[in-house]
């Protein structure tokens, strides 16, 4: 099959296309580089650098394409609560640019990386996509109002739409920029190198770990799977683990006994989030096979940057 991806060249991006072009497939990658790097792509992926707003360049990637990932965007909670503004532009009015050009050239499928994120505070978990959401953040409404673009237009010009709501996905090449780290890498680094561990709030608060390659094995069955159309499908561990637990683990495989330290809870944290993993199994058989500690092992063994 011939695959584009948007986002190719971060983190999910870049698994996903080498797993996709190690199967054989045809891939084209698209990222504006302004988090993602590459370097992380195999040879075989053919890589372009540009902007989701870039029309001309999306009509010609998306020639003789069967099925579009869509990843790429703004991807931090605090700095959306930051920069509002510049969240619901990439990921909001990117995404609508890309199903504009989808329309033109004329796509089956395109495959929305959504987020976990979506739920926000809704007290009971696990949590099932038939739930209403209740964002809590800019990154949260922006990958809202992504899923409802993406299945409205698709919808209008028959376009397969999935909508995958991603939980709290880590692995190794995960971005580790200097602000607004994501908990995993920055906790390895941290414990690593003998820093400070620093909660906010008292560490009770829950995430749904999922180890990268389970991620993309949920992502690689979306793009083929029947009687999907329209749907949104959580892809997480199904595991509840709360940031004490995590740190406990972090020491455990790092084998450090770093400081910790809690400072007051920051604004559009959510307090539980896990995944309902029923609708998985069923449309995509989905099953995760990574259990946390094992994931961040394996993350230590792999990337070079906790070498
Ligand atoms: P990432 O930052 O590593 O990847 C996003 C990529 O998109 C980056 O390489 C960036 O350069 C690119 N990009 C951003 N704006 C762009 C634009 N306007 N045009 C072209 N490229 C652009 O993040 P990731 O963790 O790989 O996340 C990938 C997708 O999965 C995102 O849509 C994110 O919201 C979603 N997601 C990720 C997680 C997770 O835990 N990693 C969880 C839920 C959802």
């Amino acid at each position: 099959m011939n695959f584009l991806i948007t986002g190719a060249a971060g983190f999910l991006g870049s698994s996903l296309a080498n797993q996709l072009s190690r199967e054989g497939h045809l891939v084209r990658g698209l990222d504006d580089l302004s988090a993602g790097d590459p370097k992380a792509l195999g040879p075989d992926v053919h890589f372009t650098r540009g902007d989701l707003s870039d029309r001309p360049k999306l009509w010609t990637l998306l020639q003789e394409v069967d099925v579009v990932y869509h990843l790429a965007a703004r991807v931090s909670v605090p700095e959306s609560i930051l920069y509002p503004r510049d969240y619901n532009n990439a990921n909001v009015g990117g995404t609508v640019a890309l199903m504009e050009a989808m329309r033109d050239v004329g796509v089956r499928r395109v495959v929305l990386a959504s987020s976990g994120a979506v739920y926000g505070d809704l007290g009971k978990q696990p949590l099932k996509e038939s739930m209403t959401p209740n964002p809590r953040s800019p990154y949260a409404v922006s990958k809202l109002a992504a899923e409802y673009y993406v299945r409205t237009i698709g919808g209008l010009w028959g376009i397969e739409t999935v909508s995958l709501r991603i939980f709290n996905a880590y692995g190794p090449g995960q971005h580790l920029p200097a602000s607004h780290p994501p908990v995993v890498p920055h906790y390895l680094k941290q414990a690593q190198r003998g820093g400070t561990l620093v909660v906010h709030g008292d560490g009770t608060q829950t995430r749904d770990y999922v180890y990268v390659d389970d991620v993309v094995s949920g992502m690689v069955a979306a793009a083929t799977a029947p009687n999907v159309d329209g749907l949104v499908i959580n892809i997480g561990s199904g595991r509840e683990t709360s940031i004490n637990e995590l740190i406990k683990c972090v020491q455990d495989v790092t084998g450090s006994n770093a400081e910790v330290i809690y400072s007051p809870k920051t604004s559009g944290g959510v307090s539980r989030l896990c995944a309902d993993l029923a609708l998985a199994k069923e449309k995509l058989n989905y099953r995760p096979s990574i259990e946390l500690e094992e994931g961040l092992r394996i993350t230590l063994k792999r990337d070079p940057r906790f070498k």
